[in-house]
């Protein structure tokens, strides 16, 4: 099914909302799993403008002295043989890295990662990495899913919503009007965790403006309200929760005065907010960026889950917690296998039997060692890793400390970017494969609340551009000296059975079963096609398969900030912390969102937020052009001053990259998932003379 008016799912965040394609040529919403009545932001209504841009790429392309140009697509595969086979021969497989999208489809990810560990190599990791790598990793290890444990529907039930570090209103607007808003319009309390005020503080009953990065004594000093007013849920303790002694032990020397006040945020407001959640009959807890992005990433999201162990808000219809995922298929493209460390179904890849299962359905069994994950890859560029591999991820921008990666990306003997647009990582590529965009294909994505849904084409990809299947599968046979099982798949139907066989969340989904509704996982074979599979998690049991989740004491690691200048805390060099987020009318580095007209019209630059003190300390006034540097890198920004953003704090979108504000992120990462810090960067600000 396709053509004009096919029903679709929108290519930007996580939410999945449904969008046709009208006569008008706008995105028009249809009454689809998430977006009941139709409702889409200004970002789906654009959705369709930029297919037929002058800027598209439509002809494969290759280096030659210097500069792109156009070339045969023959001479192209050709160009990646001849590279990627000396590469091998030379240095082993794992001198290969392939970046997957978590923008692309659940059949083309998993194609992808097929490759690369047919190739032998697991270095293969998509942008969830830079998300919520760190979410994942908690959740994965106390309940056994790395997903939001409830659905949005439910979520509606709630009686209170705790948001933490994300902003809804913006980076998930159908889900924030859609679910969110209508019932705290019907009484459910809305506490909001974030420096700024925002479109959801607009909304919120209370707002904690907590410092960047000091969420652990935050969430713990509720906690420790929470005891102390003995509003812990004992029964869910004793049935579904181990480890209670230590952890409360390691709380009751927590004094939530104190700690509240090293979160930067008011003792009194907080003990309100932890009785608030602790009392409601269901609290739900969303988290975001603001929690993941953090060298203590993880550990931010363990200290959430002990909240809600402790207030027994798990494996019930309205609690839970529940990360909004960023990308439209960010979830997808990680439980089909695009990560370097587990298989399809998040199975590890030094699971013996895991492997042998894969080897059955391949013919080739993929290698146990664990590969390096995105941002260790770009590490290695140049040394380790000679060839790299992406596709529809725009790492040039996107990853930290682009300055850095701007120069590794030159490092490498081929790069090869499969793209619709010309953008920051092509720059750098010695072979360019002109791709499909979203609306030139069909296959399956996976949104935040685990409903998988079918994509379908408006129209064909431009010029000499081809499917992204048709690409990878060509790659694959191209590779066949490589490898000895070229892909032979006809549509991304059959993609998706393979894939429905090696990946148990997804066992018993067909297409025809999820037509114009979705499946959600876990969605086990033999499940009734019409069920739409399993709602609420943990119910009476974790996903781990376990009757009890652990809970975990998170101690807070100070962080260098605002109070550490080198200078004094009142000269020109006290460094501010910079935190960076969007806004809803662009989408991450803006490559597809910069070319629509019509958002472009409603948002063509942003400004740098800076609260009043720290502005009038360096003698910038509202609209001044200032200099944020740090010593990765410096970006020029014009300033808005508001006291909507706390003291010692600026905030910068990451959609404009002619002030590419990954020059000044860093290299540091989460030990445990390896994201990187990108909302916690000291930065220095002065008034550009
Ligand atoms: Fe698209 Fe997200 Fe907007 Fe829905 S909320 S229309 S999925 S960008």
């Amino acid at each position: 099914m396709g053509g004009e008016n096919a029903k679709s799912i929108c290519p930007f965040c996580g939410v999945g909302c449904g969008v046709l394609r009208a006569d008008s040529g706008k995105g028009r919403g249809w009454k689809a799993p998430v977006n009941r009545r139709g409702e889409l932001c200004p970002k789906g209504v654009a959705a369709y403008d930029v297919l037929e841009h002058d800027d598209r790429l439509t002809e494969p392309q290759v280096r030659e002295d210097g500069d792109l140009i156009s070339v045969s697509w023959d001479e192209a595969f050709a160009r990646i043989e001849t590279e990627f086979g000396r590469i091998v021969a030379d240095h082993g497989p794992d001198a290969l890295g392939f970046f997957a999208s978590s923008g692309c489809t659940n059949e083309e990810n998993y194609i992808l990662q097929k490759l690369a560990r047919v190739l032998g190599t697991n270095n293969v990791d998509n942008c969830a990495r830079l998300c919520h790598s760190s979410t994942v990793a908690a959740m994965q290890s106390r309940f056994g899913a790395g997903a939001m444990t409830n659905t949005l529907s439910d979520l509606t039930e709630a009686d209170c919503f705790l948001v933490c570090g994300s902003n809804p209103a913006e980076q998930h607007p159908i889900i924030f009007s859609s679910y969110l808003a209508p019932a705290v319009n019907e009484g459910t309390t809305l506490i909001h965790i974030d420096p700024r005020e925002n479109r959801t503080t607009e909304l919120a009953d209370h707002h904690l403006p907590v410092k960047p990065g000091y969420d652990i004594p935050l969430l713990n000093a509720m906690c420790a309200v929470i005891f102390e007013d003995g509003l812990e849920n004992t029964k869910f303790l004793r049935e579904r929760v181990s480890d209670v002694s230590a952890f409360r032990e390691f709380i009751s020397g927590i004094d939530p005065h104190e700690q509240a006040e090293v979160a930067g945020v008011d003792p009194d407001e907080l003990r309100t907010v932890a009785r608030i959640y602790a009392s409601a009959d269901r609290s739900a807890a969303f988290t975001g960026m603001g929690m993941s992005q953090h060298r203590y990433g993880t550990a931010n999201v363990h200290a959430l889950l002990n909240l809600a162990l402790v207030t027994g808000n798990v494996g019930k219809r309205g609690t839970g917690v529940n990360p909004l995922r960023g990308k439209n298929n960010v979830q997808g493209a990680s439980d089909v296998g695009a990560l370097p460390d587990v298989l399809p179904g998040y199975r590890p890849v030094t699971d013996g039997d895991a492997r042998a299962e894969i080897a059955d359905a391949w013919g080739v069994e993929p290698p146990a060692k664990p590969g390096l994950t995105e941002v260790e890859m770009t590490h290695e560029f140049g040394d380790g890793i000679r060839g790299a591999f992406v596709f529809g991820e725009n790492i040039g921008a996107t990853e930290p400390n682009a300055n850095r990666i701007s120069r590794e990306l030159d490092s490498l003997d081929c790069l090869v970017v499969q793209e619709i647009f010309p953008n920051e990582t092509t720059a750098h590529a010695d072979v360019v494969l002109p791709a499909s965009s979203w609306a030139e294909k069909a296959g399956t994505v996976t949104n935040t609340d685990r409903q998988v849904q079918r994509m379908r084409p408006t129209s064909d990809p431009p010029g000499n551009a081809r499917t992204d299947l048709d690409i990878l599968c060509e790659l694959s046979g191209r590779l066949a000296n490589l490898t000895d099982e070229p892909f032979d798949y006809d549509e991304p139907e059959a993609v998706f059975a393979e894939l429905t066989r090696v990946t148990p969340q997804y066992a018993g989904m067909s297409y025809a079963g999820i037509g114009e509704k979705s499946q959600r996982w876990p969605f086990p074979k033999g499940a009734d096609e019409d069920s739409g599979g399993i709602g609420v998690l943990h119910r009476e049991r974790f996903s781990s398969g376990a009757r009890r989740a652990p809970l975990v004491p998170v101690e807070h690691v100070e962080l260098v900030d605002e109070e550490n200048g080198e200078d004094g805390k009142n000269s020109g060099r006290k460094p501010l912390v910079l935190t960076t987020g969007r806004v809803i009318e662009h989408f991450n580095s803006g490559v597809v969102t910069r070319r629509s007209d019509v958002l472009t019209h409603l948002r063509s630059t942003d400004a740098l937020q800076i609260h009043p003190n720290d502005a009038a300390e360096r003698g910038i006034e509202d609209g001044n052009r200032v200099v944020v540097e740090n010593e990765n890198g410096r970006v020029e920004a014009s300033v808005a001053v508001t006291p909507s953003i706390r003291p010692g704090v600026v905030f910068l979108t990451f959609h404009f990259a002619e002030r590419l504000v990954n020059r000044l992120t860093g290299d540091e990462l989460d030990p445990e998932s390896k994201i990187p810090t990108y909302k916690h960067v000291p930065v220095y600000v002065r008034r550009l003379e």
